[in-house]
């Protein structure tokens, strides 16, 4: 495992590589590595020759000046964690490395799929994932990128942005991982009281019973209920949608497959969480 600070470092590593023909998986995340990471993470190295893991709290992409500052940070923690796997480049840029003044960047559109969900309550958040994306896959240039769908959303906007600036990356989805009791691992999860962490497992019970009752009863009371197993938990929900896993746009009606999408504030902290949701008719 080697550490890389500066975007030299990183880019005469790469050139390397290239010459090399070597295959290169990259894993974009802030930190605070959790066993969701340690899965992308992983299967990077299975599928690749080197592996690049970005670790960078990308400002951009907050909105909230009080939840950039609270993200938590614990870079010595997740290089331990790294150190058995082989073949790894560690990037952990500074704000200054990650968007020098004379690096231009021409921000694309996102359409409605970037004003939806995520789009709509967090002003300017996708607009910056693209960013800091942008800037690290034109760095790192490599052959797969491995992204949650725990960020369903997310995830449908690096495809865009794949196409968009013609990277010709493979995007790769990967499961989202969960705690024994179904909560979605998650780095904010770290912030969360004792007795917050028991209630929120209800978006996990929420996003079950949709699951379940696909088809069952209308769209619109399987909504109510959902909202209810999680509102009774003490959570304020932020949004709840059963959406077309394409468009992301809310459905009227059950079709053969949607997802359910929550946001969440469990005290201080929002969650989200999805799941896909398949009609067994
Ligand atoms: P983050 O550090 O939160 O930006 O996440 C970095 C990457 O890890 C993103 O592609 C996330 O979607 C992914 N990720 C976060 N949590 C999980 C999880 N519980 N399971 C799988 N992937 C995850």
């Amino acid at each position: 495992m080697q550490t890389f600070v500066t975007r030299l470092e990183l880019i005469l590593w790469r050139k390397q590589q290239h010459e090399a023909q070597n295959q290169i998986g990259f894993v974009p995340t802030m930190g605070a590595l959790h066993k969701g990471h340690l899965s992308l993470i992983e299967k990077a190295c299975q599928e690749n020759d080197q592996v690049v893991v970005s670790i960078f709290v990308n400002p951009k992409q907050f909105n909230q000046s009080a939840d950039l500052h609270a993200y938590p940070r614990m870079l010595n923690a997740d290089l331990q964690l790294l150190k058995h796997l082989n073949n790894l480049i560690i990037f952990t840029p500074s704000e200054s490395e990650m968007y020098p003044t004379n690096v231009p960047f021409n921000p694309m559109s996102l359409g409605k799929i970037g004003r939806l969900l995520e789009g709509a309550h967090r002003p300017g958040h996708f607009e910056g994932v693209v960013h800091v994306v942008h800037h690290l896959f034109d760095l790192v240039q490599p052959h797969q990128a491995y992204f949650g769908q725990k960020d369903f959303q997310q995830l449908a906007i690096i495809r865009l942005l794949n196409e968009h600036y013609r990277f010709g990356i493979q995007i790769i989805g990967c499961e989202t991982i969960r705690e024994i009791d179904g909560l979605a691992m998650s780095s904010r999860n770290l912030r969360l009281a004792p007795a917050e962490r028991q209630n929120a497992v209800s978006i996990f019970k929420a996003l079950s019973m949709v699951r379940n009752n696909v088809g069952k009863q209308s769209i619109g009371s399987v909504i109510e209920a959902a909202r209810s197993i999680i509102e009774e938990a003490g959570l304020q929900i932020d949004y709840l949608e059963i959406v077309d896993p394409v468009t992301l746009e809310s459905c009227a009606e059950w079709q053969e497959i949607q997802v359910c999408c929550v946001a969440a504030f469990c005290g201080e902290v929002r969650l989200i969480d999805n799941m896909l949701c398949e009609s067994v008719l």
